[in-house]
């Protein structure tokens, strides 16, 4: 039975139109720079957009793997591009972005798992836009060795995100190809390799999971020093996607915000439009600023 639940008032999508969004458009496209807020059809486009906010998606756009939630094509990647640190640090300087994230595709065909292009592209904002603060949203290195870990955290982002997107008890479904403990020590590792980087990461809500389990995966990410959470309604991008199980209302996401600052998390977005790279230049300046 492919009958979705149908979109509640509160997930509202405004069609992009600003002269702000044009100009980051037009400036991403010029420098042959891919996005996740196109590649995922993320629903804050216009909004992010239109104040140079954007999520730079690196090591080109066919992923490894193939996670039932994601819009980004599956298959054999191409050749890393040595000029993209180049170009993303141009197009960082250029927007003026006071913060940067920047993710990437799964790239299994790589011993590395492309942790060097990751580092060699962190370390090129730094020198163009020393005082752009760098969040990287990384995969997982689940097939590297510690060291493809080592060298991205040795790069020094100032924010380390990695998504464990669901309950351990949907990764079979949502997320093959991922182990939920491997993300959570990953995380936990960063926080023991450099003490004084954040640590930050999301799930989306109503892929099937209950109150409960996303209560224990706070838990387990607390356990982890994982500093910032984020979370989010998740939204089919096509028919073949994983279905929406029902949408999560307002309410229970800021009953699941409050629980997540009790648990002691420093930063928490629990919204239905909630992604995990929204906002989180100004959220990460209030809290530098406090
Ligand atoms: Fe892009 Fe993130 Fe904004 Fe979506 S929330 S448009 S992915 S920066
Ligand atoms: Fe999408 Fe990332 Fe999964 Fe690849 S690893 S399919 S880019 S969510």
């Amino acid at each position: 039975d492919n009958a979705q639940p149908k979109k509640p008032g509160w997930i509202k999508v405004k069609a992009p139109t600003s002269q702000g969004y044009k100009e980051t458009r037009d400036l991403l496209k010029t420098n042959k720079l891919v996005t996740v807020c196109e590649e995922a059809g993320c629903p804050n486009v216009g909004e992010c957009w239109s104040h140079g906010h954007a999520t730079m998606m690196i090591m080109g756009e066919t992923c490894t793997r193939g996670c039932s939630f994601c819009n980004v094509a599956t298959g054999k990647p191409e050749a890393l591009d040595a000029f993209e640190p180049g170009r993303v640090a141009h197009a960082v300087a250029t927007l003026g972005l006071k913060h940067v994230v920047i993710t990437s595709v799964d790239r299994d065909d790589l011993t590395d798992g492309g942790a060097e292009h990751f580092a060699q592209t962190i370390r090129a904002v730094r020198h163009r836009a020393p005082d752009t603060t760098i969040e990287v949203l990384t995969p997982d290195f689940l097939k590297c060795g510690p060291e493809a870990l080592e060298k991205v955290v040795e790069a020094r982002p100032d924010v380390f995100n990695h998504n464990l997107e669901t309950v351990p008890g949907l990764y079979p479904t949502v997320r093959p190809g991922a182990r939920y403990f491997h993300s959570l020590r990953l995380l936990q590792r960063v926080k023991e390799l450099d003490p004084a980087m954040f640590t930050k990461s999301g799930i989306m809500v109503g892929l099937g999971e209950d109150r409960q389990g996303v209560l224990q995966v706070m838990d387990d990410m607390r356990a982890a020093d994982i500093d910032f959470l984020t979370i989010g309604q998740y939204l089919q991008p096509t028919p073949k996607h994983h279905a929406v199980s029902r949408f999560v209302t307002p309410e229970e996401f800021a009953d699941y915000e409050k629980a997540a600052y009790g648990k002691g998390f420093l930063m928490v977005s629990a919204t239905p439009l909630t992604r995990s790279s929204y906002h989180a230049g100004d959220d990460f300046a209030k809290l530098r600023a406090a």
